[in-house]
């Protein structure tokens, strides 16, 4: 599966340049170009996955076992207290590229990213509700 119009693709095929850190055969870590912190790494899978839950169990497990790999690198490359790995699904979620990957957000103290996380409380019932709607569904 590709996209002919993918930039993902083409950053994988070598059509355009990208500033790469890791390859191996399933997936391609670079930095991104519009970085919202110094050494922020997008993780990207070879072959074109739109979503995450496009992506076969097999190609998901390869993934996510270098993903602690390359952010332990990438934290300790810039000094970092933290970091993020973020995998946005959909518009909705602030996806802009279709092909899966995933963010790897060096984070320090203070540093005021994702400051607003609106958290608010069930009402009565609802959580026992929502969780059997998931269940259904799995
Ligand atoms: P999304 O919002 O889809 O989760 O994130 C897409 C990310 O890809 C954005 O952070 C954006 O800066 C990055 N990006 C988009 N085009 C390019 C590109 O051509 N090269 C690189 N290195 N990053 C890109
Ligand atoms: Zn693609």
């Amino acid at each position: 599966m590709s996209s002919d119009d993918c930039i993902f693709c083409k950053i994988v095929t070598g059509q355009i340049p990208a500033t790469k850190i890791y390859e191996d055969e399933v997936i391609l870590a670079f930095l991104d170009i519009g970085p919202v912190s110094d050494g922020h790494t997008l993780v990207v899978s070879r072959k074109h996955f739109e979503r995450l839950h496009d992506c076969p169990e097999q190609f998901l497990g390869q993934i996510s076992s270098s993903l602690g790999k390359i952010a332990k690198a990438v934290a300790s490359a810039m000094d970092s207290d933290g970091y993020n790995v973020l995998c946005n699904n959909g518009k909705a979620a602030g996806q802009l590229v279709d092909h899966l990957h995933f963010h790897i957000i060096p984070r320090n103290t203070g540093d005021g990213l994702f400051d607003r996380w609106p958290a608010y409380k069930y009402e009565q019932g609802k959580i026992d509700e929502i969780a059997a709607k998931i269940r259904e569904n799995l």
